[in-house]
């Protein structure tokens, strides 16, 4: 008898096994089912007329925020998808207040997980706010076209993503019309062209996964072009963490400069150069704006704003002995 039981029971197990699998199935479709939050109001106006590229003023006025639960389900484990116990979302920006006025640099700067990326997110509305209400030129975000939104808001990654095809295509991603020549000149403007003009297939070159390998800082530098393609009115940037070598950097700076000149740019900003332009520079700690100024005035307040200096950026300073390339216009 028990050796008939001995088999039951392992089969029992099994049955238990795909239960919790069926499950965990239900539970990851659930999620899936949750993850386009972001719909668009029957109502919803166009942020402005086509083609008006004016720099708009960004404004976050008393931004509460917490990630959906399901949110943070799909970034764990499937086995604690399985779990029906999902805490909420925890709050990850308070009472954040803001205007970066047109045209004007703001620079993000914090420790890590104080909530700089989770700000961007909302600019370019991947989440919708908890609390509170983010305005580009005066306007609700949650009340404008997506589409209008897509083009008036540009986003250049840190480790910007290339797709698996040719350096042409890659860029007309960002404007399905442009011309070879609007291509070249984006990628001239991107301080990049030299290097394209002399790859052996030029435009034709394929990059991405398993294609013509580039370095972080020309990566970079494609994504600006693309940027330049664009030509949106609001610029999210996610500076490079990572030392380029000093021609790359400063390629890139010369790069930034032609991007943001003229834009509203919110940069979370990890170079001396970009502080020391900006227009203004949030302290975010603990999802909260802790201190708000330019890097002169931070300086001297002695604050969190002259501790994550000399942490983060004093070093750049005596790094190579170089002036830092100017930013914006
Ligand atoms: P870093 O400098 O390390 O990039 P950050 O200041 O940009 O950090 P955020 O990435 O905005 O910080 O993260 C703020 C908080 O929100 C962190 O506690 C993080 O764990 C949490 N968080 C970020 N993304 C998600 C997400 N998709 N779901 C749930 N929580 C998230």
């Amino acid at each position: 008898l028990t050796r008939m039981y001995g088999p039951l029971t392992a089969l029992s197990n099994v049955q238990v096994d795909v239960m919790t699998a069926l499950v965990s199935f239900d539970r990851v479709f659930e999620v899936l089912d949750l993850e386009p939050m972001i719909g668009e109001r029957p109502d919803a106006v166009p942020l402005r007329r086509s083609g008006d590229r004016e720099a708009v003023a960004v404004e976050f006025d008393h931004v509460g925020f917490r990630y959906p639960a399901a949110d943070e389900v799909s970034l764990a484990s499937l086995e604690s998808i399985a779990r029906t116990d999902v805490a909420p979302g925890r709050q990850v920006l308070r009472d954040v207040t803001f205007t970066a006025r047109p045209g004007e640099l703001v620079a993000l700067v914090g420790p890590s997980g104080a909530g700089k990326t989770t700000i961007t997110h909302l600019v370019s509305r991947l989440y919708d706010v908890t609390e509170g209400a983010v305005r580009l030129d005066g306007r609700d975000v949650r009340d404008v076209t997506l589409q209008s939104l897509r083009d008036t808001v540009g986003v250049v990654a840190q480790d910007p993503h290339l797709f698996h095809d040719s350096i042409r295509e890659n860029l007309r991603y960002a404007r399905p019309d442009a011309t070879d020549e609007e291509i070249v000149e984006a990628l001239r403007g991107a301080q990049i062209w030299d290097l394209v003009e002399a790859m052996p297939d030029g435009l034709d070159t394929v990059v991405g996964e398993r294609g013509y390998r580039l370095s972080g800082g020309e990566k970079q530098r494609l994504a600006i072009a693309r940027l330049l393609l664009k030509a949106p009115s609001v610029v999210i940037l996610d500076e490079a963490t990572a030392h380029l070598d000093s021609e790359s950097e400063a390629a890139v700076q010369r790069a930034l400069k032609t991007a943001l000149a003229g834009r509203t740019s919110l940069v979370i900003a990890h170079r001396l150069s970009t502080i020391r332009e900006a227009d203004q520079i949030l302290v975010v700690d603990g999802g909260r704006i802790a201190e708000r100024g330019r890097h002169e005035e931070l300086l001297l307040a002695g604050g969190l704003y002259a501790d994550l200096y000399r942490t983060q950026f004093a070093q750049q300073a005596s790094g190579d002995g170089r002036r830092p390339a100017r930013l914006g216009a």
